[in-house]
Parts: structure tokens; C-alpha cells; sequence
């Protein structure tokens, strides 16, 4: 899905908002400026980082005090034992008569801010959704023309992730059996399904249903993962698309039902940032983000968007090192070095973004792409999945091509436990198949190979 900014004018497609410019004029990838356009936020709020020595409590004429704002909730700051070593990561309301874009002007040369954002609400794009929303009542592995690609649905064989090869050497492993982490950052995912239920991830730490923070993370009885946007312990997904998200990335193997995943067995944290009616804001996108950092997921995967960019996330995302992150590159059918889409050009080195490929290896129409900002292809045209209610469904988009490398760098870390980000980078960009397709489209030039990237010799 894309996030897109809830502008109070209709917004035109992307498509012909895109600059005309030539490549030579095209902008040079910058942080985000949230000043430059805000979008729609939430009135009154604010998202406010302060720089290290400057806390909320360290003294009586703090950054909060003085524009009388009032704290909401504080973000979790990772570096430092002390908030005076780190600075705070705050949430707050202004003050009535003071407009977002007054505090943030007046608090704009404050030496003792690093940034300041507005809680930009996000809505999903329907667009690319739903494209075949029947379910499908006998669905098996030779549908997903994604994963081994025979010509079956009329394409062109062998353009595919080579998904069976690679289930040669590693098929994923559980959590029991000491699989990493892969958080779907999305609508939630329906932990019942009985093409997923067995690959689930549980907190260990956490019982369920006792009304009780059990491990002390701050969310009560969050067993299989984490609601963000209504900051509870209850990621159902309501809405499907983080649903089938889970399934391309870990749906269970060899289990006589439904699909399977890139990853026959896997460990999946579901962390829900949007409602199920498809809206979020920063604040509930930062949540999430964290809430998989600090429990320890390895890869996140983010199939969702947009134009607008805003620090908080950006922020959220450089303060997750640990993980690996998935994106996808949108929906909108441009050049991303030409007209950026977040989170794919907030230029981190744990951002990898993805393009949407179909069965004849051909850039789908709808899918974003840029040689700087995207760095791969993955099929994400007709793609056969999991919805809740133990339900299948087909859906095309660059959030369905997301999980399929989202998938596959699950696979590398589970084979390879040690892997570090760089490495797991380079073989999912180099263990690529070249396609004329995303030749000059994309970083790499390449479609996902999963076997390839499962075992090359790096260069
Ligand atoms: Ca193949
Ligand atoms: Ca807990
Ligand atoms: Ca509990
Ligand atoms: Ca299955």
C-alpha cells in the first residue's frame, strides 16, 4: 500500500506531478524537509527530538517548557543510559493559539532541538489493491508463478526467485528452531491463519491474557506482536493487506494447505500501524518501528509509502541498526531519483527498496523505480497470498514484490546467523537475475534470486 499525504485538495496522480525535468536537473537526495510541505497532521502535535544535554527534566526552561507544550508520550531513545546523554524523543501537544507551523519555525535554529516534525496522518492508497480480491478455495504452490515460474500463468519460464532451488539448501527455520525475526510492519496479520499460525512469533516473556505486562516492555500481553496505532498488545489484521504480506514472506510449508512462503518455516512478528480502515500518523509508524527494534527483529518488511517525508520516521529507522529494512519503492509509476517516495529515499544504508517485476520479467506498469533510490526487482503482479480469515486472496503491488525479498533475506539470515547488514545487502542486490526490464531502473539491474543469493561467492 501507499501512504498517501491526506492533502485537503485533491492531489493530482503522482504520475503527472512528476517533474519533467531532465536527469541532470533531477534533485540531490537531501533529509527530509518537512517545512517544505506538510501535508495534513494532526493539529496541536509535534514530534520533537532534543540534541543530547538537552532533556525535558535536566532543567526549568527546557524545550517543552518553553514553548508550553505539554508531553504526550515519549519514543524510546537507544544510545545512551541517560536521557541527558541521548536527548529526548517526544511526542507533545501544543499549546492552544500555537499553530504546528509557528513551533516548528520558532524551534527551527533552537539550538537545543535536532528536529521537530508534525504528525503527519497517512492514509492508504487503494490503488493496485484488491486487484483480484475473489478468494481463491484451492490454492497450492503451483499458482505462485513468484516463487517457480513454469509459464504457468502465460509468462515466460524461469522468471521466478528460484524459491525451490533454494529450499534445497535452507527452507527457514521456526522460532523454536532459532529463526530470526521478521517483523511485517503493516495493517497486522491475522496470527490464526492456518497457513501462518505455526510460524508465528511468540514472546517469550509475555503471557497471554493476564491483563499483565509480563516482560516489562511497556505493552500488555502483546503475544505475537505489537497494535501500534491503538498502542496495544493486538496485532489483527482487519484489513488484509499485512495478512498477505505474511504469506509471501513465511506462509507454512508442507502443511497439506493453502500457499507457502518464501520461507517455508519462519518466525513473524506482526506489528500494526495502520487502522483497519487504512489510516495512520508518524507517531503510531515510529512506534512500530521501535517496538520491532527493541524486540529484536532482524528484518522489517514495509509495504507501504509515500511522498511525504517526515524526520520522526526517518529517525525511527536510523536508530533501528540492528534490523534490516525492507521498503517498497510505490505504486505511482515514476522515477524515484526524479520525485523521492519515503521510506525508500531517506538514503539509509539499512533501507533496501523494491520494485515490482511481473511473470515475463517486465517492470510492472504501476511500480516506482530509480537507479539510486530502488535497488531491486521482485515479482509483485498477480501474486497469490494469505487474508485473514483463513482465507487467499490476489493482490498486485510493490507491497506484494517487498515480502519476496523481505522473504529471502529472512532465508540468508536464518542460514547464516552472523551475517552482518552489509553482507546480507550485497548478496540480496548482487544474487540477483539481470532483466533488460530494470537495466538503468534499479541499483542492482536485477530481479530477487533467492538461491543465488543463498549461495554466491561474494565479489
Ligand atoms: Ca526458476
Ligand atoms: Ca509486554
Ligand atoms: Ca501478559
Ligand atoms: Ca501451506
Amino acid at each position: 500500500m501507499i501512504l498517501r499525504p491526506n492533502l485537503s485538495t485533491p492531489q493530482t496522480t503522482s504520475r503527472s506531478v512528476a517533474p519533467k525535468a531532465a536527469p541532470s536537473a533531477e534533485p540531490t537526495q537531501t533529509g527530509p524537509q518537512d517545512s517544505a510541505s506538510l501535508g495534513e497532521y494532526k493539529p496541536g502535535e509535534l514530534l520533537l527530538r532534543t540534541r543530547p544535554g538537552f532533556s525535558l527534566a535536566s532543567n526549568n526552561n527546557s524545550v517543552v517548557d518553553s514553548l508550553g507544550a505539554q508531553v504526550l508520550g515519549s519514543f524510546d531513545t537507544p544510545g545512551g543510559i541517560h536521557k541527558s546523554e541521548t536527548g529526548e524523543f517526544l511526542h507533545l501537544k501544543l499549546p492552544a493559539g500555537v499553530s504546528v507551523e509557528q513551533a516548528m519555525a520558532k524551534l527551527a535554529d533552537d539550538p537545543r532541538v535536532e528536529f521537530s516534525a508534525p504528525n503527519t496522518i497517512y492514509k492508504l492508497d487503494e490503488f493496485q489493491m484488491n486487484q483480484n480480491p475473489a478468494p481463491v478455495d484451492d490454492p497450492d504452490m503451483g499458482k505462485l508463478w513468484g516463487l517457480n515460474n513454469e509459464g504457468q500463468t502465460g509468462g515466460k519460464a524461469d522468471a521466478d526467485i528460484d524459491a525451490p532451488e533454494a529450499w534445497q539448501i535452507h527452507a527457514g527455520r521456526t522460532q523454536s528452531q532459532g529463526g530470526p525475526i521478521i517483523a511485517v510492519i503493516d495493517t497486522g496479520v491475522d496470527y490464526n491463519h492456518p497457513d501462518l499460525q505455526a510460524n508465528m512469533w511468540v514472546n517469550p516473556g509475555e503471557i497471554p491474557g493476564d491483563g499483565i505486562d509480563n516482560d516489562g516492555n511497556g505493552v500488555i500481553d502483546d503475544v505475537h506482536g505489537y497494535n501500534a496505532f491503538s498502542d496495544n498488545g493486538d496485532p489483527m489484521d482487519g484489513q488484509g493487506h499485512g495478512t498477505h504480506c505474511a504469506g509471501t514472506i513465511g506462509a507454512v510449508g508442507n502443511n497439506g494447505v493453502g500457499v507457502v512462503g518464501v520461507n517455508q518455516n519462519a518466525n513473524i512478528m506482526a506489528v500494526k500501524i495502520f487502522n483497519d480502515e487504512g489510516s495512520t500518523d508518524a507517531a503510531a509508524i515510529v512506534r512500530g518501528i521501535q517496538y520491532a527494534t527493541k524486540m529484536g527483529a532482524r528484518i522489517t518488511s514495509n509495504s507501504w509509502g509515500g511522498p511525504l517525508p517526515n524526520s520522526a520516521i526517518r529517525e525511527a529507522f536510523e536508530q533501528s541498526p540492528s534490523a534490516l529494512h525492507l521498503v517498497a519503492a510505490g505504486n505511482s509509476g515514476y522515477n524515484n531519483d526524479w520525485l523521492p517516495s519515503f521510506p525508500a529515499n531517506y538514503g539509509l544504508d539499512n533501507i533496501v527498496a523494491v520494485a515490482a517485476t511481473d511473470h515475463n520479467d517486465e517492470l510492472a506498469s504501476f511500480s516506482q523505480y530509480g537507479k539510486k533510490n530502488v535497488d531491486l526487482g521482485a515479482p509483485g503482479v498477480d501474486i497469490l497470498s494469505t487474508v485473514p480469515g483463513g482465507k487467499y486472496a490476489t493482490y498486485s503491488g510493490t507491497s506484494m514484490a517487498t515480502p519476496h525479498v523481505s522473504g529471502a533475506a529472512t532465508l540468508i539470515a536464518s542460514q547464516n546467523p552472523d551475517i552482518t547488514n552489509e553482507e546480507l545487502r550485497a548478496r540480496l542486490e548482487q544474487g540477483t537475475d539481470k532483466v533488460a526490464a530494470l537495466d538503468g531502473k534499479t541499483a542492482s539491474g536485477g530481479r530477487l534470486n533467492v538461491h543465488k543469493a543463498l549461495t554466491m561467492e561474494l565479489g
